[in-house]
């Protein structure tokens, strides 16, 4: 039986209590208490003399006590201990509360090394509280846990130490002997030990090693395996391309990028295997044309495409783009969470019989009901929102079905062919033609006055504009939430401000119906300001709107006000984005210079890595990978490349990891995308 089958509060010293806490934490089995890494470590390894340690700074100090620890009553029922260190040459003075173990523990005349922040006063250092070891048998490098109300670090540590001593004494590693002496990787027995209580810097490194390869390789095999299903026959094949019909139905000429897109795209469609693609294009940049050519082709050559999208506002625009694009003769039809009961049986009839070619909708596509007559094509846009297992599941809906995805998050080549090892890629790197630079400002509230003049010149023309503010309503009595603008607030006092002007609202805790109503009326060009939420933030399109004012400006991040300005700037008019910030903190600043200084996506994708750190760009949320527990994808790129080819070779001799010597393998892979799914 594996670790992962022994429930953690079958550990020594982890009752009822404690098992809800480590589960709040994630961690149910001992298994994966043992994958629980430290997030920090302390090292104590080189303590200190009391004269280096400097005041503010978190040290371990080497250091004798001088007298055993005096107690004092406080206020509130409060104990205070008090005592003296010294390294023969400073002191340094110790304050413990409400410890009266400590009087026992610290004894005079004993060396240890102190672990805590130093703070000075008068003259003189300070610790409060430390940690201390007794210097004759200190760890030299302490593990730190990520901990939660109840369950400290500590507590993780020694329950940790119960756990290492569970493992077998024929640990099976899941990476093949040959594989860990190429690579140069340790056991997985050493590495977890390690991992937790390094003895020294040096087997820490080699633990880590270890243990990121393990990770990167297990989600290279899970996602190639995936791609795998591309050296199967597909019986789907594309006979004909009937891409210059299509063309011919277009109003606008497709940019040379994305005839380019359609062209790799329908090579993979007439192969005869099944495709695994993405096609990564700017905001703007036309992906949606794309899909439909694709779409249009499976339709003629006598197939069904599913179009899967986040929002239900997003997959009722692209079924009103894609029905008008494709023409009355192909059959398309709209499936959300909200269509009526009697559409939706009818839908599902229709579709079971291959009356209708396209189905576009939400997630409801992926319910079980959905049942196609003869499924081709699966797409899914804006990728990152979704899992690779959600893309999985519509898939499955079909006899292994082509698959394509689209995104606007930009990632650099390499990394996209690397992060995405299961797709082949298409980049839309062109905008259609007649496209002006969006200008951006940023302005102060003083200026949102002028700002909005400047709108309602706009509007004198003709032309509409959104309104973007971060909350719904005003949760406080006196109509403020901090300086916090809201939808409704807003929307109100425009209405005043600007009485001949048709302001419109939007948030997402309106019904669906409501929020179609609205986008409806907007795109039709009968409301000339949207005032919303980030609602609108994912692929609304409608090219008359010009105008994008972004209140608190200072709350999104780099990406989300590239794509919130993606909204406008889509037709021929000269396009501008406001940012409206008082915000003075240094990071926010440079965050709206960079929106003001380029409104090329990649380049924001990069300042964005270097503002917040490849680990929240690289968190699941951006890719729809699973979540990684120690790798890191930007810093660990070497050792990503070795992983890929490593998975690259595996899979040759053994692509469904059958083999008895894969079962570890396989048994890890599965953990790795199912954790995916609990989250
Ligand atoms: P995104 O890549 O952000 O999904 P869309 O597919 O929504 O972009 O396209 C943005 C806008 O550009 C739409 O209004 C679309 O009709 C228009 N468009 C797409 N391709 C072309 C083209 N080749 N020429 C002119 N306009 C185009
Ligand atoms: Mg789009």
């Amino acid at each position: 039986m594996s670790l992962y089958g022994k429930p953690i509060q079958d550990l020594k010293g982890v009752g009822e209590k404690r098992a809800r806490l480590f589960q709040k934490l994630g961690v149910f089995s001992v298994g994966a208490l043992l994958r629980f890494y430290p997030r920090a470590y302390e090292d104590l390894s080189r303590p200190l003399s009391i004269r280096e340690a400097c005041p503010g700074e978190v040290s371990a100090v080497r250091a004798t006590v001088l007298q055993r620890p005096a107690e004092t009553r406080i206020r509130g029922g409060m104990t205070l201990y008090k005592c003296t260190i010294t390294d023969g040459e400073s002191d340094l003075f110790l304050t413990f509360f409400n410890n009266p173990y400590i009087k026992n523990l610290l004894k005079a005349g004993e060396e240890y090394i102190f672990y805590g922040k130093v703070t000075a006063s008068f003259l003189k250092k300070e610790m409060a509280s430390p940690e201390f070891f007794p210097a004759a048998d200190c760890p030299a490098i302490r593990p730190v846990y990520r901990q939660t109300e109840g369950l400290s670090s500590r507590l993780i540590q020694n329950a940790v130490k119960n756990a290492l001593l569970l493992l077998p004494s024929e640990i099976k590693d899941p990476l093949p002997e040959p594989l860990r002496t190429r690579y140069d990787l340790c056991s997985l027995r050493t590495a977890l030990e390690e991992i937790h209580f390094p003895p020294s810097q040096g087997a820490l490194l080699r633990a880590r090693k270890r243990l990121v390869f393990e990770e990167l390789f297990v989600l290279q095999l899970g996602l190639l395996k995936m791609k795998g299903r591309a050296r199967c026959e597909s019986s789907l094949r594309f006979t004909q391309n009937f891409t210059p019909d299509f063309y011919r139905l277009l109003p606008f000429q497709p940019t040379g990028a994305q005839q380019r897109a359609v062209g790799e795209a329908m090579m993979d469609l007439q192969s005869g295997r099944p495709m695994n693609r993405l096609v990564q294009g700017d905001v703007g940049s036309g992906k949606t044309a794309v899909a439909a050519a694709l779409c249009y082709n499976a339709a003629c050559n006598g197939f069904q495409s599913a179009l899967m999208a986040p929002t239900e506002l997003l997959a009722r625009q692209h079924y009103q783009t894609l029905a008008s694009m494709m023409g009355a003769d192909i059959q398309v039809a709209l499936l959300t969470s909200s269509t009526p009961a009697a559409e939706k049986k009818e839908i599902l009839q229709a579709l079971a019989q291959g009356g209708i070619s396209l189905l576009v909708g939400t997630h409801a596509l992926l319910s079980e009901q959905v049942a196609f007559h003869r499924l081709a094509l699966v797409i899914t846009d804006e990728q990152h929102r979704f899992g690779v297992e959600q893309r999985a599941a519509l898939a499955a809906k079909g006899d292994n079905p082509h698959l394509l995805v689209m995104s606007a998050t930009p990632i650099p080549r390499t990394l996209a062919l690397m992060i995405y090892g299961d797709l082949d890629l298409s980049i839309l790197d062109e905008l259609p033609p007649g496209r002006q630079k969006i200008e951006t400002y940023a302005i102060t509230s003083e200026k949102r006055l002028r700002a909005l003049g400047y709108l309602q010149k706009h509007i004198d023309r003709g032309l509409q504009g959104y309104i973007i503010c971060p909350m719904i309503d005003n949760a406080g009595e006196d109509g403020a939430a901090g300086d916090r603008k809201s939808v409704l607030d807003y929307a109100q006092r425009l209405r005043k401000l600007m009485p001949a002007a048709r302001i419109g609202h939007l948030h997402g805790r309106m019904k669906p119906k409501e929020k179609d109503a609205v986008m409806d009326e907007f795109a039709a060009g009968r409301l000339d300001v949207l005032v919303s939420t980030t609602v609108v933030e994912v692929g609304v399109d409608v090219p008359n709107a010009v105008i994008m004012m972004i209140e608190n400006a200072e709350r999104y991040g780099l990406s989300q006000l590239h794509q919130l300005r993606g909204r406008v700037g889509r037709g021929t008019e000269k396009s501008t984005c406001i940012l409206v910030s008082d915000a003075q903190n240094q990071e926010a600043v440079t965050r709206l210079q960079t929106m003001c200084r380029t409104s090329n996506g990649f380049e924001i994708a990069d300042e964005d890595l270097k503002l917040r750190g490849p680990g929240d760009f690289f968190g699941s949320r951006q890719h729809g990978l699973p979540e990684l527990k120690i790798a890191n994808m930007m810093e660990n790129m070497e050792a990503l490349k070795q992983a890929q080819q490593a998975a690259q070779e595996l899979l040759r001799t053994d692509p469904g990891l059958e083999e008895k010597a894969h079962a570890g393998l396989r048994a890890e892979v599965a953990r790795l995308f199912t954790a995916m799914n609990g989250n």
